[in-house]
């Protein structure tokens, strides 16, 4: 089949989270099982485009409302991922250092959705399947079905949305509607939610099947999913859950080369305990202790500000038996009161306050128990990741994190579960690693257990397939 992702994010291109990890394996594996997919993304000022080739395939203009504007869209020359990369530059637009984050967000991938509407209703090679991803691409559905310059050559195109993330929904004023190129006004509640252009609901809507990222996330958008809960049990008919996979070539202890010493199940404890070695002196910690690392984004979904309370409360309540070391940003707040603790408990805790693709890897193949507090966790990525470099997944049970984590006082179990995204909750769980940590025949059955399980993109991919081709 030939099939094209539409999305902001694609590693290693642009990643700001799982988006673009999804996006970057996906279509790779898709190729893999004899099909022809490839990515559509906005060209951002990234390093990936100044040290790879490219050709230009497409010049094109079109209008955000008053404004016209002329785009390009180019690709990727050898084929380096897997998969054909195409690149839409729209000069003042796109071609920012940030994926997100800037005033004009909404001109932005509203002009990003235009253009690749504009050039494959204009081209003569046409996918069979679009696969939209997230809201930034959440408009296609409803453009390549009711806006009069494209849907004489698209709409017949099968479209498909993946929610990674429904807290944000693109929403844009209905003064700011002229945006949207010349549409049937009779399809209005295509395009509206609660008096808004809401373009993830509009996705929802127009798209022929719906995917999230986990069956649990599916099931918990009917309850909470910031206001289309009732969209959300309305679609339910075309609507499935699909679990991502991780891509086991980026992340495969065994070859990383951003980690102190490559391991394997065979030699996990020798492996990890190099890693943590190089991990605690870089970071002023104790390498006898256990040590509890947290990566992501320091937001509310993630219970990120629970972080600094439950870490004083721990770190005190266990006569600092535990060291913690934190990576991200997000909430300035969280961001403060995380860096603070540092000069409090100097040997038990660090943080860095960014995103640092490298460290991330050092951190899962050298800690021992990774914390995902989450409130909201669609998929969670990471504790595949930790679970593959040997590292004990604690977790709050939600979405994703429910369908992948199994809690060691469980037959075949090997991570560590709560049910509240809550300070005790989290102590709690601190609690049961202190003392598993001290057993360290259990701490190795669970590396091993969990090392072994196969959460490869093999199964989802093919999953996707079956989606495509029940269309
Ligand atoms: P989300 O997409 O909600 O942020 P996921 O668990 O799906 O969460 O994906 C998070 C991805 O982003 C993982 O690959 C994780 O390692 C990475 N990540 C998050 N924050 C950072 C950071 N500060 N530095 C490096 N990698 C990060």
């Amino acid at each position: 089949m030939e099939i094209l992702h539409i999305s902001a994010e694609c590693y290693p291109i642009a990643k700001a989270g799982g988006l673009g990890d999804v996006v970057g394996a996906l279509p790779k594996y898709q190729n893999s099982m004899g099909h022809n997919a490839s990515v559509v993304m906005p060209m951002y000022h990234t390093k990936f485009l100044f040290n790879n080739d490219w050709d230009v395939v497409f010049k094109g203009n079109s209008r955000l409302g008053p404004r016209a504007f002329d785009y390009t869209i180019i690709k990727e020359r050898h084929n380096k991922l897997g998969y054909n990369l195409y690149l839409v530059d729209i000069y003042g637009l796109l071609d920012r250092e940030k994926i997100y984050g800037y005033g004009d967000d909404v001109e932005r991938f509203v002009a990003f959705q235009i253009a690749v509407c504009h050039w494959l209703a204009n081209s003569p090679d046409k996918p069979e399947i679009v696969h939209c991803h997230d809201h930034q691409a959440g408009l296609v559905p409803f453009m390549m079905k009711h806006c009069y310059d494209f849907n004489w050559s698209l709409s017949t195109l099968k479209t498909v949305i993946t929610i990674h993330n429904a807290q944000y929904q693109g929403w844009i004023g209905w003064d700011r509607s002229y945006f949207i190129p010349l549409w049937d006004s009779w399809k209005f509640g295509l395009l509206d939610w609660k008096n808004n252009i809401n373009s993830l609901a509009s996705g929802i809507k127009c798209a022929d099947r719906v995917t999230t990222v986990s069956a649990s996330y599916l099931d918990e958008l009917r309850q909470s999913a910031n206001g289309l809960e009732s969209l959300f049990e309305y679609e339910r008919g075309k609507s499935v859950g699909i679990l991502n996979g991780i891509d086991t070539e980026v992340w495969n202890p065994d070859t990383d080369t951003y980690i102190t010493g490559q391991f394997s199940v065979e030699n996990v404890q020798e492996g990890k305990a190099a890693n943590k070695q190089v991990l605690c002196e870089q970071f002023n910690l104790d390498p006898a202790k256990p040590l509890i690392v947290f990566i992501g984004r320091l937001v509310g979904e993630k219970a990120a500000e629970m972080l600094p309370d439950s870490i004083i409360s721990a770190i005190y309540g266990f006569q600092k038996g535990v060291c913690f070391l934190i990576l991200g940003s997000g909430e300035p707040d969280i961001e403060h009161r995380l860096n603070n603790l540092t000069a409090q408990f100097p040997g038990n805790y660090n943080a860095v306050i960014g995103y640092n693709e490298k460290l991330s890897h050092q951190m899962y193949a050298g800690a021992d128990f990774l914390l995902m507090p989450s409130r909201v966790e669609p998929c969670g990525l990471n504790q595949m990741y930790a679970m593959r470099y040997g590292t004990v997944p604690m977790v709050r049970l939600t979405g994703g994190l429910k369908d992948t984590v199994i809690d060691m006082g469980d037959q075949g179990g090997y991570g560590i579960t709560f049910v509240h995204p809550s300070i005790g909750d989290i102590v709690h769980s601190v609690s049961r690693a202190v003392e598993v940590y001290e057993d360290q025949e259990t701490m190795n059955a669970m590396r091993n257990r969990m090392m072994q399980i196969d959460n490869s993109w093999d199964n989802s991919a093919r999953r996707y397939i079956e989606v495509y081709q029940s269309l």
